[in-house]
């Protein structure tokens, strides 16, 4: 049996990054587990892959939901990345931070070292940011490219201009002083091409002689001699596959994401009582908040019918596509560089209130009835909208004691009153920026949900119908103090009650962020790598907010 000093479980966004910083002296033994294949399938890499990516079980874990009230009793698709990179390799490709009230709050819940000004700097430490910006707030440095959008188009001119003049301000950086606003999206695309965490993180350091990667490992349990994690058991070629165990001297670190790192906890016997008597597993050691708190960003869209001018549902077909394929590969430009959102708004869904609370997106494309992966045949456009901080809370727990059973996913959307208030504010904003006067040479009329549905009951009930995932599950292993009887994790990511057992993934956020979840997650696994060597942290970076 192998052993090195840490095991890590997962080579997603957070696993990657870890494993570069904890193997940076040359010396540190770590051993990378990774249930995927290699990030071979051209599909990543080209963004607009996206749509082939997302119903890919090759590299996608292609999970599902449970139905629920508000989702109007459909399963909502749940991808996750299954492969290096993990879902920062077929994702959306946006980067957003979160404004510094969500890191304060996670600070203000007794979290240490995790407020906005301790964070800042491994944001900055992380990226090189192309383009224009503030030093204060981005970095150049890092290995991650985040660039702008080398694309334009009148739709998108003509829907931030219409934000501005509902009052909107244009924002040159969202990920800088402040994030309210309109503005195009900031990506992690370098010359045509995604960068996953695997790209900026784990290909440059596969040579290290102290990193040892092992795709097609997918773990099944963890070894425990009482309270002391040793290491984990894994099926090398998925189920059926030979059982091999590898041990960890110093710890083992779970980064599986927001639905495996609990399931495989879980499996273990870490969790709540009940559930694991319910599946006949002994339970190693009692932690109720295993697979509790998930929350997740719930979207509906609104689409309208485009005149008087080609949006990129007509790029997709026939000689048109070719000629995109033709300069993406020649110029690494066109329609298949893009990444499926091109505009953000941040905006309030009351004046009284402080800091935005909804998101906005456009984009000068439509989705066949809703569903991602296949776009309209005719001219058209989408805004969707959703809450920021949703109070909603769902779960994961185990289907089975099979550790190659998918969990039972339950995100339990918009179950809190004050959410589907937001929620139809953010949906009557989207309705109105849509049809807004710049837009107002093209748009034709709204398909979706359609002029006839305008109560706070149609409305809703628009959003039950074709609402899903924004796909930022997070929470199901929170981080707190002990005094908090659900977290799971300390403000060091240890798990409580237990020795050798880290989570360093989007599951340890405490509370939702105002944004997508990549470039926080890499920013706790590249804090986590401090923390767990021991090492000091930067200089906190006080700005005013
Ligand atoms: C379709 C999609 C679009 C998205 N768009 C955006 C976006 O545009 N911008 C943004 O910021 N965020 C986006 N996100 C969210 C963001 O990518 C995730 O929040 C982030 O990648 C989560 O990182 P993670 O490290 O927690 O998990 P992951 O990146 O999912 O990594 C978990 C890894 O662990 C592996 N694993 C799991 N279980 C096991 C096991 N038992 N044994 C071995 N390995 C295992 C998985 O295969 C995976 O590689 C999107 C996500 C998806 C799925």
């Amino acid at each position: 049996m192998e052993t090195f000093d840490y095991v890590i479980v997962g080579a997603g966004s957070a696993g990657c990054v870890l494993a570069n910083r904890l193997t940076a002296d040359g010396i540190t033994s770590v051993c990378l587990l990774e249930a995927g294949p290699p990030d071979w399938l051209p599909w990543i890499h080209i963004p607009a892959g996206f749509i082939k990516t997302f119903y890919h079980p090759g590299v996608n874990w292609m999970y599902s939901m449970e139905p629920s009230e508000w989702t109007g009793g459909r399963r909502i698709h749940a991808p996750r990345g299954k492969t290096l990179g993990g879902s920062s390799s077929i994702n959306g490709h946006i980067y957003n931070r979160g404004q510094p009230l969500d890191f304060d709050t996670w600070a203000q819940m007794g979290n240490r070292g995790w407020g906005y000004a301790d964070v800042l700097p491994y944001f900055k430490r992380l990226e090189a940011r192309q383009g224009e910006s503030d030093a204060t707030y981005r970095g150049r440095d890092g290995s991650l490219t985040v660039s702008d959008i080398d694309w334009t188009h009148p739709l998108c001119e003509a829907f931030i201009q219409g934000a501005v003049e509902a009052g909107i301000p244009r924002n040159p950086d969202y990920n800088g002083g402040k994030q309210e606003g309109v503005a195009y999206a900031q990506r992690t695309i370098q010359n045509g091409r995604r960068v996953s965490t695997a790209r900026a993180f784990l290909h440059p350091i596969r040579n290290r002689r102290n990193l040892s990667v092992v795709t097609e490992a997918h773990a099944t349990s963890l070894i425990m001699e009482g309270k002391r994690v040793r290491g984990v058991r894994y099926a090398k070629g998925g189920r059926g596959g030979p059982a091999i165990e590898v041990r960890a001297s110093r710890e083992l670190i779970l980064c599986g994401g927001t639905y495996n790192s609990p399931q495989l906890m879980q499996l273990s016997g870490i969790g709540s009582p009940e559930l694991l008597a319910r599946h006949g597993i002994e339970v190693r050691h009692a932690l109720r908040g295993v697979g509790e708190n998930l929350k997740d960003h719930y979207a509906p869209r609104f689409v309208a019918r485009v005149k008087n001018i080609e949006t990129i549902n007509e790029r997709v077909r026939g000689l048109k596509l070719a000629s995109e394929v033709a300069k993406w590969v020649f110029q690494r430009k066109g329609i298949l560089s893009l990444s499926p959102t091109l505009v953000y708004a941040f905006w309030r869904s009351n004046p009284d209130i402080a800091n935005s609370d909804i998101q906005l997106t456009f984009t000068p494309a439509s989705y066949r009835e809703g569903v991602q992966g296949e776009l309209e045949l005719q001219p058209g456009m989408t805004v969707a909208s959703w809450q920021q901080r949703p109070d909603s809370k769902g779960y994961v727990h185990i289907r089975s004691s099979d550790p190659f059973e998918a969990p039972i996913i339950q995100p339990n959307y918009l179950t809190e009153e004050g959410d589907r208030r937001v929620l139809l504010a953010a949906m009557r904003l989207a309705r109105r920026l849509l049809a807004s006067k710049p837009l107002e040479p093209y748009y034709d009329h709204e398909d979706f949900p359609g002029p006839k549905v305008q109560s706070d009951d149609e409305l809703l009930g628009a959003a039950k119908e074709r609402g899903t995932t924004t796909f930022h599950p997070n929470g199901t292993c929170r981080m707190g103090p002990e005094t908090d009887p659900m977290a799971v994790v300390d403000d060091q990511l240890r798990v409580h009650g237990l020795q050798g057992l880290r989570v360093v993934d989007a599951s340890v956020m405490p509370t939702m962020l105002s944004a997508n979840l990549n470039a926080a997650t890499m920013m706790i696994a590249d804090k986590a790598s401090d923390l767990i060597l021991g090492k000091t942290a930067p200089e906190p970076i006080v700005v005013a907010t």
